[in-house]
């Protein structure tokens, strides 16, 4: 093992679009397990849309970070050292650790992954918090019965992929927005969604609704935002549901557009609206989980990664959010086991 550990920390503030220039790469020693902690090799690291919001120097459902702190996410790792923790050398654990080569942590804040039930790197995926956020997303929040249309956008990232699924798997019709002709077919073909919109080459998404949709939108799964969203509110059924969980059309925008103002569709359609934050249902973590394990394992859920390999290039799978570079989860390999 060598002795250097490679982190990385925020260079500075993006304004609008990060870039390169926000990462900073740097050396520096392998941290020692202090009494009752870890040292932890990193094997795959989250990257995810929602750290933009903590490169931002402004209040947030999460804490942001200051110039030169090392960026964190969740991990999968391998329990290297054990200096009193409940963890032994060799464990696969996940948590919310730093962007490094390697990390400690105390073993409160670490949970065990079984890499004898799915591979690794699905606890930060469909078994991790993306995959819960669409099962508590889709089930408690939009709820789609049999012979509903559901809707959704970022359809063939980590969270939408599985949100459709799971709205298939209640009977609904599920019609999916996302950026190319490739994951328009992954979405019908390999993921049984009724109609995919590749919202990039559609100019008139009501128009691309009407088809898809004909009877309507019961219920939404918003994780987009913007002008998909003002458009998805004007075919609001009767008693819709809309679960706001993600906006990243908006997430490197400095100021947020006003957009074309659609809430006389709630009051027509008395839509409920609600904001999904997937850290509410942490209690009934260990239910999601196994359900979803259950289904991935009789292949009731289908899931994809991307996987960048190397902690040096973790910007570029950051920045590729942006620019939906990833189909269904974004991960950076940084480790073998
Ligand atoms: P994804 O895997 O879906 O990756 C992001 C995707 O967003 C890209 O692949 C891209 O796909 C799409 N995208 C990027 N920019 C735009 C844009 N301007 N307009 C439309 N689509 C765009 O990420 P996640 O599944 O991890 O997250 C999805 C959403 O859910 C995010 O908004 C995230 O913040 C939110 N989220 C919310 C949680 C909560 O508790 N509320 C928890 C987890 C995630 P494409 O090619 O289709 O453009």
């Amino acid at each position: 093992m060598s002795n250097t550990n490679r982190v990385y920390r925020l260079a500075k503030r993006p304004e609008g679009t990060p870039d390169h220039d926000t990462f900073e790469l740097s050396e520096e020693e392998i941290p020692e397990p202090g009494p009752g902690e870890v040292l932890i090799k990193t094997l795959y690291l989250s990257v995810d849309p929602y750290m933009r919001d903590r490169m931002r120097d402004s209040e947030s459902y999460e804490e942001p970070w200051d110039v030169g702190d090392p960026l964190k996410g969740a991990v999968v790792g391998e329990v290297v050292e054990s200096n009193g923790a409940r963890f032994d050398e060799g464990d696969v654990v996940t948590g919310e650790l730093e962007w490094a080569e390697y990390a400690t942590a105390p073993g409160p804040v670490l949970t065990e992954v079984n890499p004898d039930l799915a591979p690794i790197s699905t606890a930060l995926g469909v078994l991790g918090m993306p995959g819960l956020t669409a099962y508590f997303g889709t089930r408690e929040v939009a709820q789609p019965s049999a012979g509903d249309t559901f809707v959704v956008t970022g359809a063939a990232g980590a969270v939408g992929s599985v949100a459709g699924q799971l709205a298939k798997l209640q009977g609904a019709r599920v019609v999916g927005f996302a950026g190319s002709d490739e994951k328009v077919s992954f979405l019908e073909d390999d993921l049984g969604f009724d109609v995919g919109i590749n919202y990039k080459t559609t100019d008139d998404y009501q128009a691309a609704l009407d088809e898809a949709a004909p009877d309507g939108v019961d219920a939404y799964f918003d994780n987009v935002g913007g002008p998909i969203t003002d458009a998805v509110f004007t075919r609001l059924n009767t008693d819709a549901r809309v679960a706001v969980c993600g906006q990243i059309s908006l997430y490197n925008s400095e100021d947020v557009p006003m957009g074309p103002r659609k809430l006389t569709q709630v009051i027509q359609s008395r839509a409920t609206v609600e904001g999904l934050l997937v850290s509410d249902f942490e209690p009934r973590f260990e239910e999601g989980t196994k359900q979803l394990g259950q289904w991935v394992a009789s292949g009731d859920i289908s899931y994809r990664e991307t996987v960048t390999e190397g902690i040096e290039n973790a910007p570029d799978a950051f920045l590729g959010l942006f620019e939906g570079e990833n189909i269904g989860k974004q991960l950076v390999q940084v480790a073998e086991r």
